[in-house]
């Protein structure tokens, strides 16, 4: 059986990192059996769905590389499925109409926790006679669909993350609904709800596993005894574990990020992240390697290789990762995630004329990203005609000798024709030999009034680079008068 399998994301907020790693584990998963990877989108919260969710999602997966084959479906737009099952679960029994209003639920749950019992729905609509249903009628309730959950039913699956899971009946809450009271002067019933939703899409789209995250396992148990209702082949389940924070507690908001677009704005790159988000609960066969593209990854994903045990994200590792593929881009790749970072800092950055210039700073601060967005901080000395002094430069510019290095330098400057890191080098040579001083103190001099602070990137590179805008020979005329 070929396999199929599917991310089906409710687009109520923008692309969660944990939605976004489920999303990779079953594109791994397709793409290593040469299945199908399907994108349906959950939106039958009609209050809650927002179709900018849907586009961030969308831009967010094909951010991260996850082509999917299939898609994207809309629950929206398939809601005369979900009707039709509804109506063939009433009809064969295992659904009902329930007229319980929400004050006798929440009376109904009161006394549950009077007594310390877990809240659930004690099934008492179950069996109405046509005349009590015609009362509940008569005095204008309306009624929501309940699916109907013996207690003492046992569902068993084999989850291929893990292991048998065994769950109660009497662990899920009594009969759930499946579809809300019908719309306002409507007949029949509303809408359907997730559980019953997600089996008719799988069903119809014939998913062979679902590869969701563990938070799912009682819905499983649920969507396992529509499946059978249904009359439906049941497809495999595998659970994926949660991704943990330092404190060992679900990753949230509180944590500072959760979206694929805060990781973005970060400066992560995608490939980094992808990688990332493999290792968030998958062992390679060789655990030694840990930097791969999706689809080296996918030649040997497995789900028997997936964790039980929660994901911490370790920001230091997503890091590390980044910054190594940060340093292996080529310079003319790397300048064009850049441009949108500096652009974001507010620097000048004419695309057009400035090119070659921004390509060559992009291979100067490459070395020191970690994150793309350290390139604010890494390029802030370079970006402008003039400079602020720091207090170490402006001391290091009082020593005896440095206005005449600045002084040689800009005569330099003069008669030099096209500066590069060769000719800084040996103008450098000639003028320590010349002004007989160290050469610690040329460049360090040469530092200060160039870049006006002791640290900064590589110096000749630096120089080269504000030589070409002209304003090596602004800063150092601006040092020249502290
Ligand atoms: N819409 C559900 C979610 O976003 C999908 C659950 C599933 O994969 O069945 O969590």
């Amino acid at each position: 059986m070929t396999v199929r399998v599917r991310i089906a994301p409710s687009p109520t907020g923008n692309l969660h990192i944990g939605t976004a790693r489920t999303a990779v584990f079953n594109w791994l998963f397709a793409r290593h059996h040469g299945g199908t990877f399907i994108l349906r989108i959950e939106d039958t919260d009609i209050e809650r769905s927002r179709p900018e969710y849907t586009e961030n999602i969308l831009s967010g997966l094909r951010w991260l590389g996850l082509d999917w084959d299939e898609g994207p479906f809309f629950q929206t737009q398939r809601l005369d499925h979900y009707q039709k099952a509804i109506q063939t679960l009433l009809d064969n029994g295992s659904a009902y109409y329930c007229y319980v209003t929400s004050e006798e639920l929440d009376e109904m749950r009161e006394k549950q926790k009077a007594r310390n019992q877990a809240p659930r729905y004690d099934n008492r609509h179950r069996n109405l006679t046509p005349e009590q249903k015609a009362a509940f009628e008569a005095e204008g309730r309306k009624p929501v669909v309940r699916f109907k959950i013996e207690d003492g039913r046992e569902i068993v699956w084999q989850d291929q993350v893990r292991g048998k899971m065994v769950w109660k009946g009497s662990d899920l809450g009594g009969d759930m609904v499946i579809a809300r009271t019908p719309d306002n002067g409507g007949e029949g019933f509303g809408q359907p709800l997730y559980n019953l939703a997600v089996v008719v899409d799988d069903i119809d789209m014939t998913i062979t596993q679902v590869i969701r995250g563990e938070d799912h396992i009682a819905n499983t148990a649920k969507q396992i005894l529509l499946y059978e209702a249904l009359g439906a082949t049941i497809p495999e389940f595998a659970h994926t574990p949660l991704i943990l924070n330092k404190e060992g507690k679900k990753l949230s908001k509180r944590d500072g990020v959760t979206s694929i677009d805060d990781f973005k704005a970060m400066g992560f790159v995608p490939e980094a992240l992808a990688n990332y988000m493999t290792l968030l609960g998958w062992t390679p066969p060789d655990s030694t390697q840990e930097i791969f593209t999706l689809a080296q990854a996918a030649e040997s994903f497995s789900l028997e290789r997936v964790n039980k045990a929660g994901a911490k994200f370790d920001w230091d590792k997503l890091d590390w990762l980044n910054s190594q593929y940060l340093h292996h881009l080529p310079a003319s790749e790397l300048v064009e995630r850049l441009i949108p970072y500096w652009q974001g800092a507010g620097y000048q950055v004419d695309l057009e004329s400035d090119r070659p210039w921004l390509e060559q700073l992009a291979a100067l601060i490459g070395p020191s990203l970690t994150r793309l967005a350290d390139a604010e901080k890494e390029s802030r000395l370079i970006f402008t005609e003039t400079i602020e002094f720091q207090a170490d430069a402006i001391q290091q510019l009082q020593q005896p000798s440095a206005k005449d290095v600045l002084s040689s330098i800009l005569a330099v400057i003069d008669t030099v024709e096209t500066l590069t890191e060769e000719t800084a080098k040996e103008q450098i040579n000639q003028i320590t030999k010349s002004l007989g001083v160290k050469k610690g103190v040329v460049m360090k001099s040469l530092r200060a009034g160039l870049m006006g602070a002791l640290q900064g990137p590589d110096l000749m590179q630096s120089w080269v680079l504000l030589n070409q805008k002209g304003w090596d020979k602004t800063r150092l005329n601006q040092a020249l008068t502290l």
